[in-house]
């Protein structure tokens, strides 16, 4: 591909959209924090073959342009609308300068245009002169006939040959100039392949991407909102990093062991609990669940369940650990804080974190555990009670 080819976007916003019934042009409406302008010159702006883009703005828009129009790194021209689309994109088409050899037509009401669709109209159009982004028809198309005040079906079109055109459009410059000049000449279609078609020219078709809609109704604003917004949170999700916290705390009784990350403490008071009470084990594998936002451990192991009755929390931390492989992450480490005046956890901290390693799926050097007394305040500073404080952090596997 000769890339010193110099290509040039024309933005198609000079229409009112007055099917949106909004106060102001659709281009101007906002999606998610951006108007849809600004999301369709941004397509062209980001893309590295595009030399110069020339906007057609509604004329009182023109006048007074939304600042975002003046940021861009590469030229931006801005150029008064005509009463039709293609007397916008004729007065853009004069203003381009120097002379493009490939012009790439975009219809500022298709904020999501990607680069992949740009790309293979403008290598169509440099091939064979000019090209549409076009999807294949998902539905039957039929071909109607008013009858006496009802729409009836004259004809059923073979879907297989209906494509439904979308933008970019790209042209060479003769080609552009030809179908302008019929157009001139007082020859209309909806788009400059229609008027390139009527000037004899062959256009081709690419594939366009589903994506690019067209916002014209509000609905379509409503659903191109809801789909941003959907995204946004995806993204979020899809984090290749992601932390979580946990808290726990039991009351220390007589006649119970003393369980702490599965190790047995030996202790005159035990935790209390519907399991073995293993409050470090608990914090943990609520900072696991947290991680992975897949809820607690009351939600998957609830006391309430006779099967984890004086259970194992070493296996409820496994189990969790299974339910965040199964989300697709993977461990990367842990640490927590046991806040107890006694016994002293210094001699069992490696023993614990041992013990945890393997649940984990981890090395026991990515498992941290410290001990830590409450200055003698509070339930935990009397000797009363043990609570625990924990934080995991997975990566995406
Ligand atoms: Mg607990």
């Amino acid at each position: 591909m000769n890339e010193r080819v110099r290509i040039v976007a024309i933005i198609a916003a000079g229409g009112q959209g007055s099917r949106l019934g909004a106060a102001i042009p659709k281009q101007l409406l906002e999606i998610a924090g951006r108007t849809i302008l600004e999301r369709s010159v941004a397509a062209f702006a980001s893309h590295p073959r595009i030399v110069e883009i020339v906007v057609a703005l509604p004329p009182e828009v023109a006048v007074d342009p939304p600042p975002f129009l003046t940021r861009y790194t590469k030229p931006v021209r801005l150029v008064p609308g005509g009463v039709r689309r293609q007397d916008s994109v004729a007065r853009a088409f004069e203003a381009i300068h120097p002379p493009a050899d490939v012009i790439v037509i975009h219809d500022a009401a298709r904020p999501f245009v990607d680069a992949g669709t740009i790309d293979r109209t403008i290598d169509a159009a440099i091939d064979g002169g000019a090209a549409i982004a076009a999807m294949p028809s998902p539905d039957t198309v039929k071909l109607a006939r008013e009858d006496e005040g009802h729409a009836r079906v004259e004809a059923t079109i073979p879907r297989e040959r209906v494509w439904l055109a979308q933008t970019p459009q790209a042209f060479t410059r003769e080609v552009l100039a030809a179908a302008l000049a019929l157009g001139a000449q007082g020859g209309s279609g909806t788009d400059e392949a229609a008027l390139a078609e009527q000037a004899g020219c062959v256009v081709r078709l690419v594939p366009g991407d589903p994506r690019n809609i067209k916002i014209t109704t509000p609905a379509d604003l409503e659903l191109a909102r809801a789909v941003l917004a959907h995204e946004a949170g995806r993204e979020r999700y899809d984090m290749a990093v992601r932390v979580g916290i946990g808290y726990d705390s039991h009351r220390l009784v007589q006649g119970r062991p003393l369980i702490l990350g599965g190790v047995s403490i030996p202790h005159a008071t035990g935790l209390a609990g519907h399991s073995d009470a293993d409050a470090l084990c608990h914090a943990i594998t609520d900072a696991v669940l947290g991680a992975g936002a897949l809820g607690d451990i009351g939600r998957h192991f609830p006391d309430t369940d006779p099967r984890w009755k004086d259970a194992d929390s070493v296996e409820l931390l496994r189990q969790a650990v299974l339910l965040v492989r199964q989300a697709g992450f993977t461990i990367a480490n842990v640490d927590a804080v046991v806040v107890a005046e006694q016994p002293k956890l210094a001699p069992y901290v490696d023993a614990i974190r041992e013990r945890l390693a393997d649940p984990l799926g981890i090395d026991a050097g990515a498992v941290s555990v410290k001990g830590k007394t409450n200055e003698g305040m509070g339930e935990t500073g009397r000797g009363e009670a043990i609570a625990v404080h924990a934080v995991a952090m997975l990566t995406r596997s």
